[in-house]
C-alpha cells in the first residue's frame, strides 16, 4: 500500500495523468493533481478522486511551461514521495515550417518541467528516505516519426534525463524510470477519430486500425488504467531495483 506517501502528478486533470492519479489514490497515496487552469471543475475533480478512494487529494494550479511554477508546485505540495512527470502537449509540422513558439513550449512542458520538478522534489525524497520518479515519456522517446521534431526531441531528452537521475540516486532508496506509452485512448486521441473518418471516408473502426494504430501491432489502445497500474508497480517493493530504465506500454510498437 502507498498509505502515508504523497504523489504529485503533473498535468493530471485529463487523460493519462488523471488515470495515474486514480490508480495511485486507489493504492492509498495522498495525491496532488495539477494543470495550468484554476477552474471550479479542477477542484471538484480533486474532491471526486478523494471521495472515490478515501484519500486526500489536492488540486494545485501551476503552469509547467514556467520554471518557477514547476518548482513552486513541489513546494506547495509540501511533500513529494512519488513524482510523476506527465504534463505534455503535441504539435505536428515539418521541421522547416515548425513554429518556434511551439518548439519552445513543447521543450519546456514535455522536458524542462521534469528537470525543475525533479530538482525540487529530490531533497524532499531524501529527507523522507524514499522516493520514486516516474516520467511519462513515449514510444517517441525511443523511436521517431516524421513531423514531430519537438516532441521526439523532448521525449528522448526525458529518457536521457531519467538515466541521469537514476545514477545520481543509485545508492539511495530512490528510483527513476520512464514509462513509454504507444497510443493511449485519451480524450485528446478520441476527439480526432470522427474527423479523420470523414476526411478519409472510412468507418471509425478503420481509422483506429489503419490510421491511428498503424504503428501499434496489437491494434489496440493502451488504457489510462494500465498506465496507472504500471506507475503503481514502479512504486512497489518489487520495483526497488528497477532504476534508470524504460517500460514500454505500446502493444509491440518498439519491437518492430
Ligand atoms: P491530455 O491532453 O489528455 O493530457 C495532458 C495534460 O497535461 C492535461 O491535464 C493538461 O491540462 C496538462 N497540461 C498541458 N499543458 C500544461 C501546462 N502548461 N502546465 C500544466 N499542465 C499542462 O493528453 P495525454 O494523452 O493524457 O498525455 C499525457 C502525457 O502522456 C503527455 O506527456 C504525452 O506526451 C504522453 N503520451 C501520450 C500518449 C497518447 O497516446 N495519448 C502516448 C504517449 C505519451
Amino acid at each position: 500500500s502507498l498509505k502515508g506517501k504523497t504523489a504529485v502528478v503533473t498535468g493530471s486533470n485529463s487523460g493519462i495523468g488523471l488515470g495515474i492519479a486514480h490508480e495511485l489514490a486507489k493504492a492509498g497515496a495522498s495525491v496532488v493533481i495539477n494543470s495550468f487552469t484554476d477552474r471550479d471543475e479542477d477542484h471538484a475533480l480533486a474532491k471526486e478522486i478523494a471521495d472515490q478512494h478515501g484519500v486526500e487529494v489536492r488540486y494545485i494550479q501551476a503552469d509547467m511551461s514556467k520554471a518557477d511554477e514547476c518548482r513552486a508546485l513541489i513546494e506547495k505540495a509540501g511533500a513529494c514521495d512519488i513524482l510523476v512527470n506527465n504534463a505534455g502537449i503535441q504539435h505536428v509540422a515539418p521541421i522547416d515550417e515548425f513554429p518556434v513558439e511551439k518548439w519552445d513550449a513543447i521543450i519546456a512542458i514535455n522536458m524542462s518541467s521534469a528537470f525543475h520538478t525533479t530538482a525540487a522534489a529530490l531533497p524532499l525524497m531524501r529527507k523522507a528516505g524514499w522516493g520514486r520518479v516516474v516520467n511519462i515519456a513515449s514510444a517517441h522517446g525511443l523511436t521517431a516519426s516524421p513531423f514531430k521534431s519537438a516532441y521526439v526531441a523532448a521525449k528522448h531528452g526525458v529518457v536521457g534525463m531519467t538515466k541521469v537521475v537514476a545514477l545520481e540516486t543509485a545508492k539511495e532508496p530512490i528510483t527513476a524510470n520512464a514509462i513509454c506509452p504507444g497510443y493511449v485512448k485519451t480524450p485528446l486521441v478520441e476527439a480526432q477519430i470522427p474527423d479523420t473518418a470523414e476526411k478519409y471516408d472510412m468507418t471509425e473502426e478503420e481509422v483506429i486500425e489503419k490510421v491511428i494504430l498503424e504503428r501499434q501491432p496489437s491494434k489496440e489502445f493502451a488504457t489510462t488504467e494500465q498506465l496507472g497500474g504500471v506507475a503503481v508497480f514502479l512504486c512497489s517493493d518489487a520495483a526497488a531495483q528497477i532504476t534508470g530504465t524504460t517500460i514500454s506500454v505500446d502493444g509491440g510498437w518498439t519491437a518492430l
